[in-house]
């Protein structure tokens, strides 16, 4: 695990203190280092931090190659690393200064809408979402290999600046573990590099959206009618529906209630005249037709 190659071996105590010095550059032209530091023990010890260093060691294409970046990162060599939109940047201490940049494709927009759809019921706040105090459905949609939150190898791009770049040096592992590492202090980061809005997996954010409303559903029509009913208001929900009232408003109730039964008032005498017309209407028309038949 100790072979560097032609190049001259830097003992990490060196490494350390080449750091310390690029660290104190960079800081002077006001452009601070990030640095992991990733203690004994797991790199990880959060639900996402883990999560992340999980779904990269599910994959062959990485298993192999990715034990000898926990070691390189555990030494302090990944002295700076920034998590952005899609992208990761950061920059490795080996026998020289390597730049390593990782690419991470956004989650595709359905994927990201049925995640949101099957999570959103189960999680209360962003405080749990981002302390991980997920069930454990959600943790396991979020981690779902391929349809998750987490990116597959396809979606995964590499790069240093080394000079014996393969698909996956050491300094590239080191920071895929460098990013394990910061999702446990800022978990956020996941979503920014993923270009997803967190928010989208709480319930309450997730109501408040005007995403899906085009207009009241039959079920909540239903429930108007039926608190009408509840509570006794006579309403015309015709005239009512084709004004745009919504039934049971004070609208509704002040503008067609009154006038409703003013009508039916009326109503029932002009009826009562309609029917006596129509019977003396059907009386004449009944002796009509055998007049004319009898001539
Ligand atoms: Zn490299």
């Amino acid at each position: 695990m100790s072979y560097y190659g032609w190049r001259p071996y830097v003992p990490v105590a060196a490494r350390r203190r080449q750091a310390e010095k690029l660290a104190a550059k960079a800081a002077k032209k006001g452009n601070a280092l990030l640095p992991v530091s990733a203690s004994s023990g797991a790199i990880a010890k959060t639900f996402w931090g883990r999560a992340w260093c999980e779904n990269l060691e599910r994959y062959s294409d990485f298993s192999n190659r990715l034990p000898r970046g926990r070691t390189y990162l555990r030494n302090g060599s990944v002295i700076d690393l920034k998590i952005g939109e899609g992208k990761v940047l950061a920059q490795v201490v080996g026998s020289s200064l390597y730049k390593v940049a990782i690419t991470v494709a956004a989650v595709p927009g359905k994927q990201w809408q049925a995640i949101s759809a099957e999570c959103a019921s189960s999680i209360d706040s962003m405080v749990e979402l981002l302390q991980g105090r997920l069930s454990k459905a959600v943790m396991e949609r979020i981690c779902m290999p391929g349809a998750g939150l987490f990116p597959a190898p396809r979606e995964i791009k590499l790069d240093c600046s080394c000079p014996d770049w393969a698909d996956m040096c050491k300094h590239v592992a080191a920071v895929l573990y460098g990013v394990g590492a910061r999702l446990d202090q800022q978990p956020e980061l996941l979503f920014q590099l993923r270009k997803v809005d967190a928010k989208d997996l709480i319930a309450q954010a997730g109501a408040g959206l005007p995403k899906a409303r085009k207009g009241p559903a039959a079920g909540k029509v239903l429930d108007d009618a039926r608190i009408a009913d509840v509570f006794g208001i006579e309403m015309d929900t015709g005239v009512a529906a084709k004004q745009g009232v919504a039934p049971g408003t004070a609208a509704a109730r002040g503008k067609t209630a009154k006038p409703a039964k003013l009508k039916a008032s009326s109503g029932a005498t002009a009826a009562a005249k309609t029917r006596k017309r129509a019977v003396a209407r059907a009386a004449a028309s009944a002796k009509k037709p055998r007049a004319k038949r009898s001539r």
